[in-house]
């Protein structure tokens, strides 16, 4: 009995001892892995025109057709990328989604990447809400 006890008290303060496993988070985070999958970002390039040109490869690349992508033309009084075409509507379902980077590697103008935020909770993230800055 005795000796349950101090076995007992010993696996206790083993673990008084130790250094916590858990993190406070929201304020702390752990860093990802520098390869970690995270939320897609759409681009700019630095003139402010999009770097999408609505051309649905990385629609077609997507094993779960997670991405809708919807091209319009661009004119000489609304022009929003370089090219012929822009993405009028480019959608993610992240309900969808298996975060596998298909999208980002079938990209020939390194419009979309994945970069490493995991904190998602939008139902469906629209072309608005995609482009940074
Ligand atoms: S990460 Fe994979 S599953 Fe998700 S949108 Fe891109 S290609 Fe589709
Ligand atoms: S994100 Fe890239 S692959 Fe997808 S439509 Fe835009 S330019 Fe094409």
């Amino acid at each position: 009995m005795i000796g349950d006890m101090v076995r007992g008290l010993v696996t206790t303060i083993k673990h008084v001892i130790q250094r916590p496993v858990t993190i406070e988070y929201p304020e702390v985070r752990r860093p990802v892995q520098p390869r970690f999958k995270g939320r897609h970002w759409l681009h700019r390039y630095e003139n402010g025109l999009e770097k999408c040109i609505g051309c649905s490869l990385c629609a077609a690349a997507c094993p779960v057709e997670a991405i809708w992508v919807e091209a319009e033309v661009n004119t000489d009084d609304e022009r929003y990328s370089p090219g012929e075409r822009y993405a009028k509507t480019y959608e993610i379902n992240y309900l969808r989604c298996i975060f596998c980077g298909y999208c980002e590697d079938a990209c020939p103008t390194e419009a979309i990447t994945m970069g490493h935020m995991y904190e998602l909770s939008l139902y469906v993230a629209r072309r608005r809400d995609l482009h940074q800055g």
